[in-house]
C-alpha cells in the first residue's frame, strides 16, 4: 500500500476575530476545540476541530478543509434555540430538533431527532425543511457567506474567509460524489447503531449486495451478495483517505459495508479493520475511543466462529454487529419474503445472547419490523424473544424496531412501539432508516 503520511493533531491552534465595526457584528473563531466524546446530552454540543463564523443572524462552522458541517440562524424565525442544521458527508442537509424533548430519548436512544430531507421511516417529527427560516440557510448559506467583509482584519482569517467561499455548493456536491464514486455507490442505510457517533463514519466496502433481497426491504439493491478484493479494498482507503484530507483527525469510526460485511472472509474483515486503523490514523484522532460497525444476516452471524469474535474483541474497537432478524414468526418471515425460518431466527437470537455476554467490546444488536398489519403472532414471537426469553433487564443487545411504512408517521404505530418497548427487557429503539 502507498505510504500515507501521518497526522499532526498539534497543529491546529486556537484563534480569535471580532470586529469592531458594530454596525456589522462578525466574530470568527480558527480551529475551536470541541468536545472529544460522543455524548448524550440534552444540548447542542459540537465534535471535533472546527472554525465558526458568528453573524448578527446566523452562525456557521465549517469543517479542517473549510467545508460548511453546521448552520443556524440567531433570528425568529429559527425554530428553537438549541436545534440546528447538519451537513452531512454525502451532502445532505439535516435539521436536528429536540422534538419538544418529549419522547425523542425514549424512542430513538438520543436527545435530538434527525430530520431529513428524502422519505424514511421516520414516526416522528414536523416538516422543518418548509420552514422559512431553515429553507433560507439551507438555499442562502453560501450567497451569505460571499457578502461578508473579508478585509480589515488578519490576514489568517481573511484568507479563512477566501476558502470557505471556494466551497460553493456546486462543489460541495461533487466531493460527495467522489465520495460515492470510490466504493462505488451510495451508503443508502447506515446501521442503528451509528447514531453513537452522531452517523460520522467513513465507509469502506468490503462486500456488495446481500443474500436474502426480502421482498419488503426498500433499501436493497439488485446486487448479488460478492467479496471485494484486498487491492480493492486497499484502493478504497487510498482514496477515502485523501477524501477526508485534514478532517480525517476528526474521524473515529468505520462502518463496513455493504448490506452483509460480516458475510465476507474473517481474516479479511480483521486485516481490512487493522489497515484502516493505521490508514485513517484512529490512534491520533481527536476524537476518544474507536469504533467498528457493520450489518451482518442471520446465516453469516450463524456461520462466524467464535475465533472471529475473541480476534474482533482484542481489537481497539467498540464494534457493534447489526443483525436483520425482522420477524419470529413463519407467517410474518413469509408476508415479508424473507427466506428464513422462525427456527434459524431463534438460533441467532440465542447466539446474538452469547456473544453479547461474552465480550465486552462487541455488541451485536437485531432489527425487527413493526407494522399495523402485521398479524399477532407476530407481536408474540417478538415478545417470547425480547421479554420472556431473558429473566432480568438487560443493558446492552439493542433491539430495534423498524415501521415498514415510508413517508406514513402513524400514531397507532408509535403507541405499539412504546407498548413494546416498555415491555421489553433490552434497551429497545425505533429504527429510522438514514443514507449518508
Ligand atoms: S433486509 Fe437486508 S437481507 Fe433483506 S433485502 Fe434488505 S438488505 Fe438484503
Amino acid at each position: 500500500m502507498e505510504i500515507l503520511k501521518p497526522l499532526q493533531k498539534n497543529i491546529y491552534k486556537t484563534q480569535t476575530f471580532q470586529s469592531k465595526n458594530l454596525s456589522k457584528e462578525l466574530s470568527i473563531e480558527l480551529n475551536c476545540c470541541g468536545t472529544k466524546e460522543y455524548t448524550k446530552v440534552s444540548f447542542p454540543v459540537k465534535y471535533g476541530i472546527f472554525s465558526r463564523i458568528e453573524t448578527c443572524d446566523y452562525i456557521f462552522e465549517f469543517n479542517l478543509n473549510h467545508e460548511i458541517c453546521h448552520a443556524k440562524s440567531k433570528k425568529r424565525t429559527w425554530l428553537h434555540p438549541s436545534e440546528w442544521l447538519k451537513r452531512t458527508m454525502g451532502d445532505d442537509w439535516v435539521y436536528y430538533s429536540t422534538g419538544g424533548y418529549s419522547g425523542v430519548f425514549e424512542a430513538l436512544g438520543e436527545y435530538y431527532l434527525p430530520n431529513l430531507t428524502y422519505p424514511t421511516n421516520s414516526l416522528l417529527g414536523g416538516k422543518p425543511f418548509e420552514e422559512s427560516g431553515i429553507d433560507d440557510i439551507v438555499k442562502n448559506w453560501h450567497q451569505i457567506i460571499s457578502q461578508l467583509p473579508d478585509t480589515g482584519m488578519p490576514d489568517e482569517f481573511s484568507r479563512w474567509i477566501q476558502s470557505i467561499r471556494q466551497q460553493s455548493p456546486e462543489r460541495l456536491q461533487k466531493k460527495a460524489q467522489q465520495l460515492f464514486d470510490i466504493s462505488g455507490s451510495r451508503v443508502t442505510v447506515m446501521p442503528p447503531d451509528a447514531r453513537h457517533v452522531d452517523y460520522n463514519i467513513i465507509p469502506l466496502n468490503i462486500s456488495d449486495g446481500c443474500l436474502y433481497k426480502c421482498r419488503f426491504c426498500k433499501v436493497k439493491n439488485e446486487k448479488n451478495f460478492s467479496i471485494r478484493s484486498k487491492q480493492d479494498i486497499d484502493n478504497q482507503i487510498i482514496e477515502l483517505k485523501q477524501w477526508l484530507d485534514k478532517d480525517v483527525i476528526n474521524f473515529n469510526a468505520l462502518f463496513l459495508g455493504e448490506h452483509d460485511a460480516l458475510n465476507a472472509p474473517c481474516d479479511l474483515i480483521i486485516t481490512t479493520i487493522q489497515d484502516a486503523f493505521d490508514a485513517f490514523e484512529f490512534q491520533s484522532s481527536y476524537m476518544k475511543e474507536n469504533f467498528l460497525f457493520m450489518f451482518g444476516s442471520v446465516d453469516s452471524f450463524l456461520n462466524t466462529e467464535k475465533t472471529f469474535f475473541d480476534s474482533l474483541n482484542c481489537l481497539p474497537f467498540q464494534t457493534f454487529i447489526n443483525i436483520g432478524l425482522e420477524s419470529y414468526d413463519q407467517a410474518t418471515l413469509d408476508l415479508l419474503g424473507k427466506p428464513l425460518t422462525q427456527n434459524q431466527v431463534g438460533q441467532a437470537f440465542e447466539k446474538v445472547q452469547t456473544i453479547n455476554d461474552t465480550f465486552p467490546n462487541i455488541e451485536i444488536t437485531c432489527n425487527f419490523v413493526m407494522d399495523e398489519s402485521l398479524p399477532d403472532s407476530h407481536y408474540k414471537g417478538l415478545m417470547t424473544l425480547i421479554r420472556a426469553s431473558v429473566n432480568r433487564t438487560k443493558p446492552k443487545g439493542c433491539i430495534y424496531l423498524s415501521p415498514l411504512k415510508f413517508g406514513c408517521p402513524s400514531r397507532q404505530v408509535l403507541y405499539d412501539f412504546y407498548k413494546l418497548k416498555s415491555q421489553s427487557r433490552f434497551p429497545t429503539f425505533l429504527y429510522m432508516i438514514q443514507r449518508l
